[in-house]
């Protein structure tokens, strides 16, 4: 396998590329925090395009120290004013259990892998309220954006406000 596909069209891409010169302040004020799932389109289904918005991505959304990190800079240094915390139904991370993942990935890998920590938790609506909460009561952070916790529907498209 190789990356040659993805370069080609990254030179087609480049052909007639319009934002030379942009800078990095999210245009809407906006910080979308979701799961790596391939099925969300963060800024299409909000709407939004090309330099409105960061967007910061993991396994389920879950909102790391890093993922902590960047919000601080996106609200102080990028222009961010309201994040959302945006976690999907039908999310692995939140159908299994951390044991499920291990057992999966040791039978796949032949070794153990129980060093690793994935942070799956069938509990998806108690950790977006914790995860919600971190944000909003960090010290970098607190009243200097408004934070709201959603979730996202895969089979329906639609974004809904749960905190
Ligand atoms: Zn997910």
């Amino acid at each position: 396998m190789s990356f040659e596909d993805l370069l080609e069209a990254n030179r087609k891409y480049a052909e007639d590329f319009p934002h030379a010169g942009f800078d990095g302040i999210a245009r809407k004020g906006v910080l979308m925090i979701t799961c790596m799932d391939s099925r969300i389109d963060p800024l299409d289904l909000v709407g939004l395009g090309h330099g409105d918005a960061k967007i910061l991505r993991s396994p389920g959304g879950q909102v790391s120290d890093t993922m902590l990190k960047g919000a601080i800079m996106s609200v102080h240094l990028l222009g961010v004013t309201r994040i959302l915390v945006v976690p999907h139904t039908k999310c692995a991370m939140a159908s299994s259990t951390e044991k499920d993942i291990h057992q999966v990935l040791t039978e796949r890998i032949g070794s153990d892998t129980s060093w690793v920590t994935f942070g799956a938790s069938p509990h998806q609506i108690e950790r977006l309220h914790a995860d919600v909460a971190k944000i909003r009561s960090h010290p970098l952070i607190k009243d200097r954006a408004e934070v709201g916790g959603f979730m996202y529907d895969v089979d329906t498209g639609l974004l809904e406000q749960l905190l």
